[in-house]
């Protein structure tokens, strides 16, 4: 029988990277998507799910008996867990211990064991940190697909340990837009903020001026180069951005503490850019503020973001 692999909703560049993923069985062991819509949210755990157990060269193939079972949703080492399914309004930490425990039991048919937790962003910090030690030292066989409406709700020690994927649909085609704006922008900034003084950097915020709805996507396309350069640093191979010289770079240059303090400074200019009204502020505080965390200097009461 031949079945058909599900729409991944993903943009055209994240497929590619994901395709050579799955085909060189390079799979991260934690993946977190993001998304509106359950049902696209596991449609492309589904994927995913069909590249680490495919048993094919052609990964995944969607024909292989693995394939087969992953898609018809009975494959033995293809694990789902959904708060909902159990009449739960949360996810607990009690779930998470017993998620943790099933993943260490060896796979049964496949080469790869997939953990695919619905609704992780109904888990209080206590659940995220009984999560956050297994995906820091995962068994070598499992994967995990965290699967939520927005990332936002995790917290940053999970988000940077995990390979994001955002399904974008085909509704938004200003935000893929403004998200390759936003790329070369996230890698200006980063590179001026290796600079010895701030003039460069603080040249380029100036666009955000003109152009605030600019401001996000680059935070998000900043956050996730220093993703690439801290999991670099840690010794992985798995890179989802373009941006081989400039996560050298940044790597050679901040300590992997340093790397997650910009980036914990980033998502806190994140969540104050939704609620906050005056933008403009926080366009001339994100380089000095980014300053302080990049080179570990006290910041004082004029410093601080909100
Ligand atoms: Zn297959």
């Amino acid at each position: 029988m031949n079945m058909k692999l599900p729409d991944t909703g993903l943009s055209p560049s994240d497929k590619k990277v994901l395709a050579g993923m799955g085909a060189s069985s390079r799979l991260p062991h934690a993946v977190l998507i993001e998304g509106a819509e359950p049902q696209a949210r596991a449609g492309l755990s589904g994927y995913i799910a069909c590249c680490a157990v495919c048993s094919s060269a052609d990964r995944p193939c969607g024909v292989c008996e693995n394939c087969r079972k992953a898609l018809e949703g009975i494959h033995p080492d293809v694990i789902v867990y959904d708060p909902a399914d159990e009449n739960e309004k949360t996810f607990k930490v009690k779930a998470v211990r017993e998620l943790r425990d099933r993943a260490f039991i060896m796979p049964n048919e496949a080469e790869n064991k997939v953990m695919i937790l619905r609704q992780a962003d109904k888990m209080n910090a206590q659940a995220q940190n009984a999560l956050l030690k297994i995906i820091e030292e995962p068994p070598e066989h499992v994967i995990f697909i965290l699967e939520c409406e927005s990332g936002k709700a995790m917290l940053p020690t999970i988000l940077s340990r995990v390979a994001s994927f955002a399904i974008t649909g085909k509704a938004e085609d200003s935000g893929d837009k403004l998200k390759a704006e936003a790329y070369p922008l996230a890698g200006d900034l980063l590179n001026a903020l290796m600079k010895p003084t701030e003039l460069e950097f603080m040249r380029l915020t100036a666009g955000f001026e003109k152009k605030p709805e600019l401001f996000e996507p680059t935070i998000s396309a900043m956050k996730e180069i220093l993703r690439d350069a801290s999991a670099k640093k840690a010794g992985s191979a798995i890179a989802l951005t373009d941006n081989g010289g400039l996560i050298e770079s940044l790597g050679a240059k901040f300590s992997l503490k340093t790397i997650l303090r910009i980036n914990d400074k980033l998502t806190e200019f994140e969540k104050t850019a939704k609620t906050n009204a005056n933008k403009n502020l926080l366009f001339t505080r994100f380089s000095s503020i980014l300053r302080c965390a990049a080179y570990n200097i006290k910041t004082d009461t004029r410093h601080n973001i909100q």
